[in-house]
């Protein structure tokens, strides 16, 4: 017997989690948590009823609610070296800002740090009779596809993935197996991104231009991963003006620079790395504002964040520009940038002079290299698709019925289904 519980994640891009049981074992695939006020976590499952957690990357929608599980049983946690160093830093900063709202405090997330069985991609583990290995995955550093084999059956989770490589990360490493199950994400399903190498020549040219007439540049973006590969794409295309990075950023370079095998390139990353300036506190941050050409700060989405703090100082004088690098869920503050042209600043609208500019870094398969990622799979597994908005989920789900003939459902939360 395999059965999966989808209990988060389902018709929705956040909290996800899916439960694993086997004749044997209970494995839980993730457990993530949807940032908000209250934050929204998945459907409960009791700690000690589990033998293990897999948390396939660092990103809070997978791994928000893991300590959860800490808070009287010491079950093994199973991911890469990167992802629970990164993960680490991103539950601090959850816990420090949310401390209200969760169901738990630092010291669960200490013990779920002792519980840590750092895997590296393509080692086996045997948890009673469910036997999986971690594969990389693309998406961000220390980013995994969970590869599992259990009572018969192969099931293949994707979790975020990225099937085009970038400059920090390679592509995802597909096994070449045939499953009889895959689970598989579907952000993008309905969106093509352009293509990557001309994305980054439209991006190097608008910084330049910017510069070349005064002004500063302004990218606010996610401190893992987003912030990284926007400094790697200045250096490898030989930029040489100031760039400024802000926030947990650079505590993230530093894991990864522990750790050549995070990135692609581990000699380039270390060049770029030490090309751009660490913020250290408000008087780096004023200096920033006089001195720099191009400043990186979080949130990527313009919600709080020393971001908020630059753009109140460079937003409203029209030789500066904004350049957003990444998707912005509708109500943030980026967005309304984008479609409006304005910032609130002290509870006020204010129209933003500088120039703003979307540009669409993502670090996830876009529709097309999906779809193609569908169609390269061998045999016809069953395919459950979740970690899209409603609408993208039931548009690949679809897709992959009609177009190759796979039984395909995008579950909603609290679906089973025997594999
Ligand atoms: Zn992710
Ligand atoms: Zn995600």
């Amino acid at each position: 017997m395999v059965k999966l519980s989808f209990m988060g994640g389902t018709h929705e891009v956040g909290r996800n989690a899916i439960l694993l049981q086997s004749n044997e074992a209970k494995l839980l695939l993730e457990y993530g948590v949807k940032v908000g006020e209250p934050p929204e976590f998945p459907a409960h499952v009791r700690a000690k009823d589990l033998d293990g957690i897999v948390m396939a990357h660092a990103h809070l929608d997978h791994s928000g609610g893991v300590p959860m599980f800490y808070l009287s049983e010491r079950k093994p946690l199973f991911c890469t070296s990167t992802t629970a160093d990164i993960s680490k830093i991103l539950l601090e900063d959850m816990i420090k800002l949310n401390n209200y709202y969760l169901p738990f405090e630092y010291i669960e997330l200490d013990n779920m740090m002792k519980q840590r069985n750092d895997l590296a991609y393509g080692q086996e583990v045997k948890l009673k009779d469910i036997n999986f290995s971690l594969q990389n995955a693309g998406h961000i550093p220390g980013s995994a596809m969970v590869d599992i084999d259990v009572n018969g059956k192969s099931i293949l989770y994707t979790s975020d993935f990225n099937a085009i490589e970038t400059r920090l990360c390679t592509a995802a490493r597909v096994p070449k197996k045939k499953y009889d199950t895959v689970i598989i994400e579907s952000t993008y399903a309905t969106h093509e991104h352009p293509e990557r190498k001309q994305l980054e020549i439209d991006f190097i040219k608008a910084v330049k231009d910017v510069i070349n007439e005064g002004g500063k540049v302004l990218i606010p973006a996610f401190a893992v991963g987003r912030s990284q590969e926007m400094f790697s794409i200045l250096h490898a295309h030989g930029f040489e003006g100031t760039i400024v990075i802000d926030g947990m950023a650079r505590a993230v370079d530093r894991i990864l620079l522990d750790r050549p095998e995070a990135v692609k390139t581990p000699a380039q990353f270390e060049q770029a790395c030490m090309r751009a300036q660490e913020v250290r506190g408000w008087r780096d941050r004023r200096k920033a504002i006089s001195q720099a050409n191009v400043i990186i700060a979080p949130s990527g989405m313009l919600q709080g964040g020393t971001a908020v703090f630059y753009m109140e100082k460079l937003g409203f004088r029209p030789e500066n520009a904004i350049f957003l690098v990444s998707f912005q869920v509708p109500g943030t503050g980026g967005s309304k940038l984008l479609e409006q042209g304005t910032f609130n600043i002290a509870e006020k609208d204010e129209k933003v002079t500088a120039k703003i500019r979307h540009f669409d870094f993502s670090s996830h398969t876009g529709a097309t290299p999906l779809q193609n990622f569908i169609k390269g799979l061998k045999g016809k597994p069953e395919l459950y698709v979740i970690h899209g908005e409603a609408d993208s989920c039931d548009f690949l789900a679809q897709w992959a019925q009609d177009e190759c003939g796979l039984k395909a459902t995008a579950p909603n939360q609290g679906d089973e289904f025997e594999v």
